[in-house]
């Protein structure tokens, strides 16, 4: 198989003809077409699979058609190395397309933080966060999550570790209830699969 056989958008097909991606790895070619059917899903992907663009390129694909002023997806990560990986590779992908989207991360000055509420406001089309510095954001009246249709967790498996699960699942409640939520995770412990059981 190849990524023209997907049939992508021709701006996208152009972000990925540019950064050479031609045949899809195993995950992205299981995962693509169940993610454009709106289906909910979990993958068991580990780094180096493909697993970013895997759900990378299906949002953005029907982000070609379907863009607001409100903030579309959110992903969440366990890092702000891993966050910063994935809004760059979004940023490589969308070069084509209109998409927006903008790191959301802690630590950092005022000035990081004020511009991460420009870019919540401005309605960024993806926001990739880590949870605690998303949840920070949405305790403020700017913060409107009734746009999202898009709720991704990466690395899942990490998050738990690192002892997130109630952020989580306090930024899922705050989530409109029609959405599309997607579970990426190196491991399938039983902490993941009762995750999976309630937000899937
Ligand atoms: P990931 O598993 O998402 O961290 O991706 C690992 C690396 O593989 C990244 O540098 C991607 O840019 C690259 N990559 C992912 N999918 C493909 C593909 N289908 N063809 C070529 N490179 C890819």
């Amino acid at each position: 198989m190849k990524f023209s056989d997907l049939g992508f958008e021709p701006q996208l097909q152009e972000g990925l003809d540019m950064m050479g991606f031609d045949k899809p790895t195993p995950v992205q070619e299981q995962a693509i077409p169940a993610i454009l059917a709106n289906k909910d899903m979990i993958a068991c992907a580990q780094t180096g699979t493909g697993k970013t663009a895997a759900f990378v390129l299906p949002i953005l694909n029907k982000l070609c058609s379907s863009q607001t002023k409100k903030i579309n997806t959110i992903i969440v990560a366990p890092t702000r190395e891993l966050a910063l990986q994935i809004d760059r590779q979004i940023e490589g992908f969308s070069y084509f397309t209109n998409s927006s989207s903008f790191p959301i991360y802690g630590g950092g000055t005022g000035s990081d933080f004020d511009a991460q509420k420009k870019a919540i406001q401005n309605g960024a089309d993806i926001i990739v966060c880590t949870p605690g510095r998303l949840m920070a954001h949405m305790k403020f009246k700017y913060f409107d999550p009734s746009g999202v249709k898009h709720f991704i967790l990466d690395e899942a498996d990490r998050m738990l570790d690192m002892g997130f699960h109630d952020d989580i699942m306090d930024i899922f409640k705050k989530l409109p209830k029609e959405k599309q939520t997607l579970l990426f995770s190196a491991t399938m412990p039983p902490k993941i699969r009762d995750l999976a059981k309630t937000i899937l």
